[in-house]
């Protein structure tokens, strides 16, 4: 029996997308599903009551090195050039983060350059002979004082775990810097899609051959595939049923406010490692540069259950996902990617570029089978 589609999708993010996209410009059927009522995943934005364009689902910044993922994007959308850069409150002191030359010298009341800031680093650091735990980076880049301050309590909030409980991934993915540079990425591509990410997917998915339900769970058109082929884009674990018991996925509760003031923070985002429930305030009109009156912040509150928002990086997690990946291997009509899907803490763009690496193999393989 010929089925109506030849792949059915599960997940409107960007793995969904850009695999829904490929595979309709080259002329396959696809049947696109999402639980939620919209696409574009965790990086869906709408504008809030008072027409304040916002990230629901936490703040999203893109960034790449990948210029294959950039000019892939630019296909959807024109870019708005955007650096992010970010404030920790750490006692009454707002510092660059990632820590640079500015941070130490206002944290320890120092006039130190470039020079002077690299041997004080090199004095407070504790060398590491292997760079096993998250707590190992931090304490072989800035020491024990910095660590203290900077990322004990932000990761203990974050994850609910100590940085020694945590794969060294996590907390390497912010730098130290001895120069002033405070931007909070340095990638070669730092834009923001200029009418927001839901527009950007919206025509990422207006292909005739695409057609995308929304509201709809997998659960539903499980007996029953509409399509010869599926790539699933959703949490791993809940595809085998949980037959291994639940990969831990760390969750967050966002804590949406409009402002009636036209500015509320001087940078995008403020991370609070200390003292307060939540780990960061961002505020969107310094991300997306709209012009408007009042403003719209969010604060994240980390939870342990809720919606699977990160992976949580750390050798016996990974070990359980590597179990499920066994079993994905031998789902011969179904392909598996994504953050959840991979159990990978990707960015956007890594989301992108596995997804197109995945069409790349499909469409190879099939080109080649004619
Ligand atoms: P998702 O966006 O999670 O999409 C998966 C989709 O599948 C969801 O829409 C879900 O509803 C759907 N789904 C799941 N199960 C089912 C089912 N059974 N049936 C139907 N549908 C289903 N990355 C950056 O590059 N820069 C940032 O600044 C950044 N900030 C972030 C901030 C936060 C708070 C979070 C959580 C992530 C951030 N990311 C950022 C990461 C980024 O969100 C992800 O890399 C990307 O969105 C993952 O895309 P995805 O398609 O793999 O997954
Ligand atoms: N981190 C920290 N303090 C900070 C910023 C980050 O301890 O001020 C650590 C923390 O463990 C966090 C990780 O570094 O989870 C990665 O931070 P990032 O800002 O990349 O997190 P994301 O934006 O993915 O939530």
């Amino acid at each position: 029996m010929t089925k109506p589609y030849d792949f059915l999708i599960v997940g409107a993010g960007y793995a969904g997308s850009v695999c829904a996209e490929r595979l309709a410009a080259a002329g396959r059927r696809v049947l696109l599903i999402d639980r939620r009522p919209h696409i574009g995943g965790n990086a869906y934005d709408c504008l809030n009551a008072q027409g304040v364009l916002i990230h629901p689902y936490g703040p999203h910044i893109f960034h790449t090195n990948a210029r294959r993922v950039f000019d892939y994007l630019g296909g959807f959308t024109r870019w708005r050039f955007y650096e992010h850069r970010v404030l920790a409150k750490v006692g009454r002191q707002f510092l660059p983060i990632p820590i640079n030359r500015v941070t130490i010298n206002r944290l320890y009341g120092l006039e130190l350059d470039e020079a002077g800031v690299a041997a004080h680093l090199e004095r407070v650091r504790e060398p590491k002979n292997e760079i096993r735990t998250s707590l190992d980076v931090v304490l072989n880049s800035v020491g024990g004082d910095l660590c203290d301050k900077f990322f004990s309590g932000y990761t203990k909030k974050q994850w609910g775990l100590d940085l020694s409980e945590l794969a060294a991934g996590v907390a390497a993915r912010i730098p130290t810097r001895t120069n002033d540079d405070d931007r909070y990425f340095t990638d070669r591509f730092q834009f923001m899609p200029e009418q927001g990410y839901a527009r950007m997917f919206e025509t990422m998915l207006a292909h005739p051959n695409i057609e995308v339900r929304l509201g709809t769970d997998f659960a539903e058109l499980r007996r029953d595939i509409p399509a010869s082929k599926v790539i699933y884009t959703g949490p791993i674990d809940f595809y085998f049923d949980y037959r291994f018991g639940k990969l831990p996925y760390r969750s967050l509760e966002f804590q949406h406010e409009h402002r009636p003031e036209d500015a509320y923070q001087p940078v995008g985002t403020i991370n609070y490692p200390n003292e307060e429930d939540y780990t960061r305030i961002t505020e969107f009109k310094k991300l997306t540069g709209q012009v408007c009156a009042g403003t719209a912040i969010v604060r994240e509150f980390p939870r342990a259950e809720g919606d699977p928002y990160y992976p949580v990086p750390r050798p016996e997690n990974e070990l359980l996902f590597k179990r499920y990946q066994t079993l994905a291997d031998q789902e011969e009509e179904v392909h598996f990617v994504g953050r959840l899907a991979q159990y990978r803490y990707y960015n956007m763009d890594q989301v992108v570029a596995a997804s197109l690496a995945l069409t790349d193999k499909i469409l190879g393989r099939q080109v080649a089978q004619r």
